[in-house]
């Protein structure tokens, strides 16, 4: 039957179309992966340059603001040093004279005044020791003495980190009587610090000698509380992790004599957000790419391979022995379907021969059947009578080697009968021979009917009959002269005037007693003497070859 539609392939994911889209999809993957990856990093790589140069700038000109609020504060100090109230103070103990309180005070007030730089001045003696104080706490009761220089210090105190700008107060004679300490206010830094130092980005900070965080310019509270110094390299921006475990990218540099950093912090990571969704974008893009690229070669594998498993199908068929094999052709004339219309001429090619084979094949058995039957036919002639019907002389041999044989065997008795019609020769002269053939007919058929289907009765030549039987003598003798007796008293028709004749015959009886030879010799003998007996008689060889040992009945 034409293959019309193919069957469905089994384990369509066991199948080449499945396998060739898993390959482009893994390998479009792998190179999408690639490349994102490289663009991400190129893209990171770029954007940390960007920042860097940008937290550069930022740096330099934080620096430079807090380099200048540092400098405008230590300016106040020295210019409220020169306060002749301080100074005043500063040389009581060399002039004598008393300072009132109030009066230091009010001095002191109007050094840290309103919209300065400071936010606590305190007047120290040379020995340390705070002569007054002005501004909000802490208080320190005393400074050490390597505070007591001019220009600007950092102190620790009460935990945290403060700047100071010492100013000498000069004494009338110009010796040094007291210092002017002014604590430097946060405000100056955080005016210093960009409250972003890059827009989202980048952030600024005052760091003490520790990396700890004193100001944050962030308009948000700030995350870490300092920055690793002592595993950052010397100079020049470097990246770090967070203790949030995000990037950061930071610049810094010493802030003045103080042993501070100036710091401007960058972090990556949130700077690289809005990057994040265009890559996001893309490598969906490039999903969707990849996804349908591999959908489209599972596609045309699927128009390869799909002709080739119906040919494939249709070759199996034809394996199998089903000739009418018809596989859909493909549309187009790629090499498929070219593949696919040569196939099914060949297919068509082998149907119309196995057609022809078949019809030769049930031609040849009708034949072969024929031929049989012919030889079947041709055997039965072969060992048939042509006139008589009954076994021929080749038979009877035949049958008689096959008999002494078994009777050798079994010693079973086998007795032959001769059979000779008499005075055949006169009938045939009064007769003709036809009527002399009809006359052989006849006898046959009427000693055929008197012999038992085990005993044999062929025609052994001419007018003459033998009979094999496997009996004794007697039974023998018996049986000739039924044979006899039948023969004598059926009338023959011997011609067309109705007229009606008697025939008789004479048989020689013998015994077989082991040799060929000598049962023929016997039975002929013994017919023999029956013709010469005056025929129509059964004479059968007695147990001597002598005449006297023949036995004979009388016709
Ligand atoms: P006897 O009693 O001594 O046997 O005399 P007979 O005439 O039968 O003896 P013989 O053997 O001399 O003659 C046999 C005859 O049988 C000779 C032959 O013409 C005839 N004969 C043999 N075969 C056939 C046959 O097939 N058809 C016909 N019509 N006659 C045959
Ligand atoms: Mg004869
Ligand atoms: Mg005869």
């Amino acid at each position: 039957m034409p293959l019309r539609h193919s069957p469905a392939p089994e384990r369509p994911l066991r199948r080449l179309p499945a396998k060739v889209a898993v390959f482009v999809l893994l390998a479009l993957a792998v190179r999408a992966g690639v490349v994102g990856w490289g663009s991400l990093d190129q893209t990171r790589g770029f954007f940390r340059d960007v920042v860097e140069e940008a937290l550069a700038g930022s740096l330099a000109r934080t620096a430079e603001r807090l380099d200048a609020g540092l400098a405008a504060a230590l300016r106040e100090v020295e210019q409220s040093a020169a306060d002749p109230i301080l100074r005043a103070v500063a040389g009581r103990d060399a002039a004598g004279r008393a300072v009132p309180r109030s009066a230091l005070h009010t001095a002191l007030a109007r050094a840290g005044g309103e919209g300065g730089s400071l936010d606590a001045l305190w007047l120290v003696g040379p020995d340390g020791a705070v002569r007054a104080s002005h501004g909000p706490p802490p208080y320190p009761r005393e400074f050490g003495r390597g505070l007591l220089a001019p220009g600007l210090h950092a102190v620790r105190h009460d935990g945290r980190s403060h700047a100071l700008a010492v100013a000498p107060v000069a004494r009338s004679d110009d010796g040094v009587g007291a210092w002017l300490v002014g604590r430097i206010d946060e405000r100056v830094f955080l005016r210093a610090l960009p409250p972003d130092s890059l827009p989202g980005v980048g952030r600024g900070y005052v760091l003490d000698a520790d990396g700890v965080i004193l100001f944050a310019g962030a308009t948000e509270p700030a995350t870490d509380a300092s920055l690793p110094l002592e595993s950052l390299p010397g100079a020049g921006p470097f990246e770090y992790r967070a203790a949030d475990g995000s990037a950061r990218l930071a610049s810094l540099q010493p802030l003045g004599h103080l042993g501070w950093h100036v710091a401007v912090v960058a972090q990556l990571d949130r700077g690289f957000q809005p990057v994040l969704p265009v890559l996001w974008r893309i490598l969906l893009l490039d999903s969707v790419i990849v996804l349908l690229l591999a959908a489209l070669a599972y596609r045309l594998t699927d128009r390869i391979v799909r002709p080739v498993w119906s040919l494939w199908h249709g070759a199996r068929r034809i394996a199998d022995g089903d000739r009418a094999v018809e596989v859909p052709e493909p549309p187009g004339h790629d090499e498929i379907g070219e593949l696919t219309r040569t196939f099914n001429a060949m297919a068509r090619t082998l149907s119309d021969d196995q057609v022809e084979i078949e019809a030769a094949q049930r031609q040849l058995r009708t034949q072969n059947q024929a031929l049989q039957a012919a030889n079947e036919v041709l055997a039965q002639l072969s060992i048939t009578d042509g006139l008589t019907k009954l076994h021929n002389h080749r038979f009877f041999q035949d049958h008689l080697t096959r008999e002494l044989k078994r009777v050798g065997r079994s010693g079973e008795p086998l007795a032959m009968l001769l059979i000779d019609i008499d005075d055949f020769k006169r009938l045939n002269d009064r007769y003709g021979h036809s009527t002399g053939d009809a006359i052989l007919v006849r006898l046959g058929q009427v000693m055929n009917a008197n012999v038992r289907e085990n005993d044999l009765l062929a025609r052994y030549g001419g007018e003459e009959f033998v009979v094999l039987a496997s009996t004794d003598l007697e039974g023998a003798i018996a049986l000739a002269e039924k044979l006899r007796l039948a023969v004598l008293e059926t009338p023959i028709l011997v011609d067309e005037a109705l007229r009606l004749t008697h025939v008789s015959i004479s048989i020689g009886v013998a015994l077989y007693r082991g040799d060929r030879k000598a049962f023929f010799l016997a039975t002929d003998r013994a017919l023999y003497r029956a013709k010469a007996e005056g025929k129509n008689c059964v004479v059968a060889d007695g147990e001597s070859d002598q005449p006297d040992g023949l036995a004979m009945l009388p016709g």
